[in-house]
């Protein structure tokens, strides 16, 4: 179980993300990513590598991490080996959802191959993958909010878990649930948010 970060505001979203990342530093993990709503695009730009956050910024470069909300990520892997297919955030088929994830989904084999069967197919060997997928699904049969498909979806769902999830239709929306996981949200000023999965990074 490691970090997560979460940021949404009027500043970059970037600089606070690998800040907090770093300072979770402390937790040991074996991977690490972000995730960028970016505005105008009304898309979610996605960098993940294996390794330290550092390795992870030399992927990045010169890339175009523009965006006022995201979400970060520190992996410890508990479903498939650490690499980059499998470090987080991970996305749902057509781009629209995009998660991080503490823990485990203990029944993540039996929904994994319901959603096979519903024509769901994966690029990782993570648990998260899993349930970033059955959220879509739920969303997509019920025609419910996204907030209401994690809550349904959730109800499926048998484990620890603290995620965060963004939709892409909604640049101004970060939706955090948890079971049995730490999670602590922070109030900024003028309208910012944060979360993550202890103080450490958003203390300051
Ligand atoms: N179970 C997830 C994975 O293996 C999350 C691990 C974590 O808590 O970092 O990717």
């Amino acid at each position: 179980m490691c970090g997560i970060v979460g940021y949404i505001g009027d500043q970059e979203a970037f600089p606070i993300l690998i800040k907090g990342l770093q300072r979770l530093e402390y937790r040991g993990y074996d991977s690490a990513g972000v995730a960028l709503h970016q505005d105008a695009e009304k898309t979610i730009n996605v960098f993940k590598k294996k390794g330290k956050v550092q390795d992870l910024l030399d992927y990045v470069g010169d890339s175009d991490t523009s965006g006022t909300s995201g979400i970060g990520h520190t992996r410890w892997a508990t479903h498939g080996p650490p690499n980059d297919a499998n470090a987080h955030p991970h996305t749902t088929r057509l781009g629209s959802l995009t998660m991080i994830h503490n823990g485990i989904i203990e029944n993540y084999e039996s929904l994994r191959k319901s959603l096979e069967s519903n024509g769901h197919s994966f690029i990782s060997d993570t648990d998260t993958e899993v349930l970033i997928h059955l959220i879509e699904e739920v969303q997509d049969r019920s025609s419910s909010t996204i907030c209401e498909a994690i809550q349904m979806a959730l109800q499926e769902v048998e484990g620890a878990y603290a995620i965060v999830v963004m939709d892409s239709a909604q640049p101004d929306l970060l939706v955090a649930a948890r079971k049995s996981s730490p999670l602590v949200i922070g109030i900024g000023k003028e309208n910012e948010y944060y979360v993550a999965s202890d103080a450490t990074p958003i203390i300051e």
